[in-house]
């Protein structure tokens, strides 16, 4: 046996995987398992953007790039920040990574010591909490509530600072819940951030996925201390391309690309040549961006009020593309609640143990409708058999 580190050690294993081998082993024996596990849009990944990467490999476009992304994808991401969020940066201010995992990773790395806390609305999307403690750092939950739609409530986050929070992490819309923070609630946490000096670092992965609501970046309200995450995976379908990006004050940037420098090097140069194509060819992206939203829309309409007909309470989320539901009536405990809708009803779902959701599952939405139908069908029958 190979010891390994003790940092590796303390990585939690994910209670996920559980259920996702269970469902891979039921699928080689033949079963038909509907998944509604995976956070990964259904659609491909848009003609445009294909092309435009296989140019670039004809192109011999194959090579290292700049540690920190080809100086084209660096402009066209400061504009497309100018452009849809309101936010200004040089491109020496933006760094490109393989996808927003690194960059979310790369951002924590940068800015966390030994003990230093941050702070995490919860339910939160699971890699949050292990990357915080994988750096050295502390991970504070902040709880939101499925009856309030998960909405953070700012004096919540005020009562989690103490004298060693250093950071305030930010998913809207988010993953697994769906919300999405208004305004007013962001204000009051930048004005939070600027009152006790603290790093603002908000994931905004899902930001082209809202439904009913206004997606606000926080960075507009506290430039000088808000690190932005973005990528091409969910908005573009663009999943397997692996590509991320930050931009921020230059000093945390500067120490991303540092870390990059020593480890990854730049994120694949035929993928970067693509995510110049989907943030420069505007219409054509947003064509695509705005068929996937009214899909989505309308398959989130029909699995909530399908699950909430079926005695499952789901809140109607705002934004991205799962929902949660309350899986008590089916059992107590989330993790035999997700056993039984994968082995009874032939459905995968993510037990929300690992999101911080305790008696709720999530599923995701990402997949077409007649699927969802046949999916609240199955899940139906559990219930009726119980
Ligand atoms: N942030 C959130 C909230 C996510 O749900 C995901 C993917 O599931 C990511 C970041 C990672 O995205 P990427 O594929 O760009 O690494």
């Amino acid at each position: 046996r190979i010891p390994l580190s003790s940092k590796v050690r303390a990585l939690k294993p994910s209670s996920t995987v559980a259920v996702t081998s269970r469902a891979l082993e039921l699928r080689r024996a033949g079963v038909d398992v509907i998944s509604m596990s995976v956070g990964e849009p259904d659609f491909d990944t848009p003609a445009h953007i294909k092309a435009a990467a296989a140019r670039a490999l004809s192109e011999g476009k194959t090579k290292y790039t700049p540690v920190n992304g080809i100086g084209e994808l660096r402009e066209a991401i400061a504009a497309k920040f100018e452009r849809e969020n309101g936010l200004t940066f040089t491109p020496d201010a933006v760094t490109v990574t393989s996808g927003g995992k690194q960059a979310i990773f790369n951002a924590l790395f940068a800015l966390l010591d030994a003990g230093d806390q941050v702070i995490i609305p919860a339910p939160y999307w699971v890699s949050y909490p292990e990357m915080v403690r994988f750096v050295g750092g502390e991970p504070v939950e902040v709880h939101t509530r499925a009856e309030d739609g998960f909405a953070l409530d700012p004096d919540a986050v005020a009562a989690a600072i103490t004298p060693r929070t250093r950071v305030i992490l930010l998913n809207s819309p988010g993953n697994p819940t769906g919300a999405v923070y208004p305004r007013e609630v962001l204000q009051a946490v930048a004005d939070l951030a600027r009152a006790h000096d603290l790093v603002l670092l908000t994931d905004e992965m899902y930001e082209h996925l809202v439904y009913d609501a206004e997606h606000v970046s926080v960075g507009t309200l506290a430039p000088e201390r808000t690190i932005t995450i973005n990528g091409a995976s969910k908005a573009y379908a663009m999943t397997g391309w692996r590509i991320g990006y930050a931009a921020g004050p230059a000093d945390v940037i500067r120490a991303m690309n540092a870390i990059q420098s020593q480890s990854t090097s730049n994120a694949s140069s035929v993928a970067q040549w693509a995510a110049l194509e989907a943030l420069t060819n505007v219409d054509a992206t947003a064509a695509f961006v705005s068929g996937a939203l009214a899909a989505y829309r309308e398959r989130r309409d029909r699995i909530v009020s399908g699950l909430n007909a079926l005695g499952l309470r789901t809140p109607t989320p705002d934004g991205a593309f799962y929902v949660m539901a309350d899986t008590t009536p089916i059992h107590a405990d989330e993790l035999e609640a997700a056993r039984r809708i994968l082995d009874d009803a032939r459905v995968a779902v993510v037990p929300g143990t690992d999101f911080a959701a305790p008696g709720m599952v999530r599923l995701s939405y990402a997949t077409s409708l007649p699927l969802i139908d046949e999916a609240l069908k199955r899940i139906g029958g559990l219930l009726q058999g119980q």
